[in-house]
């Protein structure tokens, strides 16, 4: 027997009724938190299809508030929302999805140990945020936690989409992935780039698909680093080995990054 009222059972009936998700898969997504970094063009998918798929707690944090030029991309946000938070305003707009699901809003810039806190508080993380500096401290806080991480970028026409998975003792790191030495100036101006709508719904949604996967238990996450060429429509996959000499989860190193 299952704990859901009927209106629950009914509103996820289409996930419930997925043989790898099934009821015991959406009561595990219920109680769960996810934890998203950024309400931007990849917060905004995946605080919309979270709530909506039934991920029983949410907290989003976003320190910016809703500018004309997040309009083209940030599809949480409208009109009515400029010049307020942006977590405040994907909030509202995910609770109107769904009113059964706990959201918080975390209006101030995310760091130290209130990153530690929220991350250590929640069941998974998703980085969508556009700074290398935040990235770094939110895998780390991740590593510490031992928390998994769905970590997204977008850019330009390209994509990227990569899981981070603590628990598993083979699995890289995003330091691994991107040593911090390796950061050149091209990587440092990403948040002046220009970027296509629909692309950051694309990865946004990529990342949604794998944090319920997750959180539900259903089929295997994804491995290794996927990007996407828009501009001609390929994906590339790639494998990344966990680099024992990483800083934030190498043998010698430490995670303090
Ligand atoms: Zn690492």
């Amino acid at each position: 027997m299952s704990a859901m009222s009927d209106e629950a059972l009914l509103r996820y009936s289409r996930q419930i009724m997925l043989e790898a998700i099934d009821i015991e898969g959406q009561e595990r997504l219920l109680a769960s938190h996810a934890l998203v970094v950024g309400a931007g063009g990849l917060g905004s998918p995946v605080a919309l299809y979270l709530a909506a798929a039934g991920v029983g707690r949410l907290s989003i944090a976003d320190a910016d508030t809703v500018e004309l030029s997040n309009l083209q991309r940030q599809i949480a946000h409208g009109m009515a929302d400029l010049g307020h938070s942006k977590a405040a305003s994907a909030r509202e707009a995910a609770q109107e999805l769904n009113p059964g699901c706990r959201i918080e809003a975390l209006t101030q810039h995310l760091d130290g140990e209130a990153m530690e806190a929220a991350v250590a508080d929640a069941d998974l993380v998703l980085d969508c945020t556009d700074r290398f500096s935040s990235r770094y401290a939110i895998n780390a806080a991740c590593r510490r936690a031992g928390v998994p991480l769905v970590s997204g970028a977008a850019i330009r026409f390209s994509g990227q989409l990569a899981v981070f998975d603590p628990r598993d003792p083979d699995c890289p790191c995003y330091a691994c992935l991107y040593p911090p030495d390796d950061l050149g100036d091209e990587a440092l101006s990403c948040a002046e780039s220009g970027v296509v709508a629909p692309l950051v719904g694309l990865i946004g949604c990529f990342q949604a698909l794998e944090a319920v996967k997750l959180l539900s238990g259903a089929g295997t996450p994804h491995r290794g680093l996927s990007t996407f060429d828009g501009l001609h429509g390929q994906w590339r996959h790639f494998q990344v080995p966990r680099d024992p000499a990483c800083v934030v989860c190498g043998n010698a190193g430490k995670a303090d990054g």
